[in-house]
């Protein structure tokens, strides 16, 4: 049925920007799925449609496949110079930074996000980018000393092939472009599966590089609501190589699994549970600070929020006291408009598992000393700042990632007692903690089991810097000269017989 007021908002968000995509691209074309189906793009905040994307099939990703594979072998993308890879990521980046507000608002407008920080996403997404462009350049080999005259053992760096790569909502553009830069920059081509409740992002971020002058093929997306028998598609084709996955730990090692006969290479960047631990000796205004931002950034929505508080027994109430403050005077809304720090939650799944979370929490005899509660006046999926104190180890706030506003708190008393604790988690992903005593500071910093650790700071990520987890949080790293690694294959040439 023809609804006016969607029609309007649709236009709306076309107003807004061009980057606006209805359609999916594969090998160099915008398409649509074999069957003609799509699927609605709903806004968090106000439950409106904000576009419709193509519905794609099996087939359709199968296509996709082809068409990255073709484009390496034929049109041999991965034998363009260094310099030539570097230059054409060099020309996306600066296209991604003319368009940052058009992306930040289609990026608010599907996810949710507060403005400031979907345009914070937009620089910190856009600077792998650049990043990669640079390192293009610097995918060296080796030649390795021979332990017989007349040798000589060289390796070279070659790139996988097709990679695909496997995306969540909650950074609807940076999770895309830490993987593309790598894969790009390292000769791969690639094929993008974006989450179902954020592709607007993602295929701008694709017209932008079709303009940037990407060959047809080398970059193709396909957009689903139907992830599982894509999935399974990447998993077994031969046709690709190389999978990168970003999301929930659960289908990050049904992937594992899946890919295990083709004995394909696999990048894994899945859950946490991060502890954050503020010490005797801390400074509490920069834990406070810190809590804030770490936890109440995307609504709590990212993989390295802090998930644990432990506080120690001297700065417990006093780190409360300050926090209540601070998390009382947060703004809460519709990220579009200004001034508003917390947006809504994504979905409606999402919503009823921080809910159920924080009722398991209170039925477990947890102290809720603020929210704790919907925000029904502003919408569907808001949910009021959180603190509860005293959570007990049985509860899922403390077992679970909660992805969402809520701050759980435990005291703890010594040292071993909190990185025992901290430790015993499956999840290893981030750990923060706050300390002003440096013999403390090397010996947590290196206790900790996790891939990533904030030592009196909490915004730890940067296109310099390696991240992932270790335990059940991942399998390899992204960003920094290491991301590189993920998509390509060492070669080792033994040349023999030589005469000097
Ligand atoms: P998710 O359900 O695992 O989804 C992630 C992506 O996988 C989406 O594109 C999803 O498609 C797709 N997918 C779902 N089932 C699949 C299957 N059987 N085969 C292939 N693909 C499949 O995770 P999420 O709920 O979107 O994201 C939240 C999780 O991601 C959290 O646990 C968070 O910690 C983690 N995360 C980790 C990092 C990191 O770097 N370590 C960063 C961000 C998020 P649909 O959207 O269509 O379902």
């Amino acid at each position: 049925m023809f609804c006016f007021k969607n029609f309007r908002q649709r236009l709306n968000l076309r107003y807004i920007s061009s980057l606006v995509q209805s359609k999916a691209y594969i090998n160099g074309k915008w398409v649509k799925a074999e069957n003609n189906e799509v699927f609605e793009i709903i806004n968090p905040a106000n439950g409106s449609v904000v576009g419709s994307v193509p519905n794609m099939s099996v087939n359709d990703a199968s296509q996709a496949v082809q068409a990255a594979k073709k484009a390496f072998e034929s049109s041999q993308w991965s034998m363009f110079t260094a310099k030539e890879r570097s230059s054409l990521l060099k020309k996306w980046y600066c296209l991604i930074e003319e368009n940052a507000d058009e992306i930040s608002s289609i990026m608010t407008a599907e996810s949710g996000k507060p403005l400031n920080e979907a345009r914070g996403e937009v620089a910190y997404g856009n600077a792998f980018i650049e990043w990669f462009g640079e390192e293009a350049r610097r995918i060296y080999g080796e030649i390795i000393p021979s332990s017989t005259k007349d040798r000589e053992l060289i390796v070279l760096k070659e790139p996988l092939g097709v990679a695909a790569l496997i995306t969540p909502w909650n950074f609807p553009m940076a999770m895309i472009t830490r993987k593309a830069g790598a894969a790009l920059a390292a000769g791969c081509t690639i094929v993008i599966k974006p989450a179902e409740d954020t592709p607007l992002t993602a295929l701008a971020l694709v017209k932008l590089a079709e303009q940037a002058g990407f060959p047809a093929g080398v970059i193709n997306i396909v957009t689903t609501n139907k992830a599982p028998p894509i999935g399974d598609l990447f998993c077994k084709s031969p046709d690709v190589e190389g999978i990168s996955f970003t999301g929930s730990t659960e289908v990050g090692k049904l992937l594992f699994r899946n890919s295990s006969d083709g004995i394909k290479r696999i990048s894994l960047e899945l859950g946490g549970n991060a502890p954050f631990i503020v010490f005797n000796s801390a400074n509490l205004d920069k834990a406070v600070d810190a809590a804030v931002s770490c936890k109440f950034r995307n609504c709590g929505q990212t993989c390295i929020s802090a998930n644990r508080f432990f506080l120690q027994q001297e700065v417990h109430d006093g780190f409360i006291d300050l926090l209540k403050q601070r998390v009382e005077s947060l703004k809460v809304g519709d990220g579009s408009k200004p001034g508003i720090q917390i947006g809504p939650l994504i979905n409606s799944m999402q919503f009823n598992k921080v809910s159920a979370y924080v009722e398991d929490a209170r039925l477990k005899n947890a102290n809720i000393i603020l929210g704790g509660k919907p925000l029904k006046n502003l919408g569907n999926l808001f949910y009021s700042p959180t603190i509860i104190t005293d959570v007990p180890t049985n509860a899922k706030l403390y077992t679970e990632e909660v992805f969402g506003p809520v701050v759980s708190i435990m005291k703890f008393n010594t040292e071993e007692e909190v990185i025992h604790a901290a430790n015993n988690s499956r999840r290893g992903l981030a750990g923060y903690f706050f300390s002003e005593n440096i013999q403390q500071v090397f010996r947590v910093a290196k206790l900790l089991e996790v891939g990533m650790v904030g030592v009196n700071e909490a915004l730890i990520s940067a296109a310099e810097a390696p991240f992932g987890g270790v335990k059940e949080s991942g399998i390899g790293r992204e960003g920094c000269h290491h991301g590189i690694d993920e998509y390509v294959e060492i070669k080792y040439i033994c040349m023999g017989n030589l005469r000097y």
